[in-house]
């Protein structure tokens, strides 16, 4: 799969204009996405300009894991550079998008089966910044983050996606940022671009019960087997893909990119869920 074929995909999958903003899930990966021009990068540079514009992206990292669900309420949040071992330039990057407290507080005001504590903490973690960065390099679009919160089965964070879905209708982009195979004690650097016979079966898994919006499967992660127990050894990165199925509605389309093993032991799979302009 090249990043051409990617963008064209992109472009069919996209409605031209912000009547229902698409949702995505996006494999991360390594923080050096944040500063490299890779395949990854280029087709989350891709995605920013080819999906309507949003009013604000809402991103659900795997790397903001709390008690409570919290949103971020500040006018300029900070970027956080949340890693360890990397060359200056990355610690360098800023991204001075700024926040939207009254988006923050409309949507902790959706939500009814929990209470989302507005934030003024935290900031943009990596998670987030180092796709944004590509997506919307002028950092003009307001960025806030939604906490995962670490007490919750699998469920609350489906069901509580379900309760955001007015946001599409409101110019808003969710973008939850995760990996949905992601054992960093299994990685093998001599494995640079592909994965060990259960991540790579793994990575199939998911596909199948994504495409087939098999959404019950995918909550009941653990019980998919040894294979899946080993692609998720903890659960904060994979996670995120569970608020975008909650958000996928019957009419959207399922595009998965950047469909790759690398490392041995994470894939970089994503997906996009969008309704076609009519
Ligand atoms: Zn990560």
């Amino acid at each position: 799969m090249d990043t051409l074929q990617d963008l064209r995909r992109f472009k069919d999958a996209l409605p031209g204009n912000s009547a229902k903003l698409p949702v995505i899930f996006v494999g991360h990966g390594s923080p050096m996405n944040g500063i490299e021009n890779n395949f990854f990068s280029d087709s989350w540079k891709a995605l920013g300009v080819e999906a309507p514009v949003p009013k604000a992206v809402i991103v659900i990292s795997a790397h903001w894991f709390t008690p409570g669900t919290r949103i971020t309420a500040m006018d300029h949040p900070e970027t956080i550079h949340d890693f360890g071992g990397f060359p200056k330039a990355l610690f360098d990057v800023q991204y001075p998008a700024p926040g939207d407290p009254a988006l923050a507080k409309e949507t902790a005001s959706l939500v009814h089966s929990a209470e989302v504590v507005t934030d003024h903490e935290w900031g943009l973690d990596h998670g987030a910044w180092t796709v944004v960065r590509h997506m919307y390099p002028d950092a003009k679009i307001p960025v806030l983050q939604l906490s995962i919160d670490y007490t919750k089965p699998p469920s609350y964070h489906y069901e509580l996606a379900k309760e955001l879905g007015a946001l599409r209708k409101r110019g808003v982009l969710i973008l939850a940022s995760g990996n949905m195979v992601h054992n960093l004690r299994a990685v093998n650097w001599n494995m640079p671009h592909t994965g060990y016979d259960w991540a790579i079966e793994s990575n199939e898994v998911f596909k199948k019960h994504l495409l087939n919006k098999n959404h019950r499967a995918l909550i009941d992660y653990q019980n998919l087997g040894a294979g899946v127990r080993m692609s998720i050894p903890t659960p904060e990165h994979y996670l995120p893909l569970l608020y975008a199925i909650g958000l996928q509605e019957n009419s959207d389309i399922t595009t998965l990119f950047n469909d790759n093993a690398l490392m041995g032991s994470i894939s970089m799979t994503s997906v996009l869920f969008s309704t076609p302009a009519a």
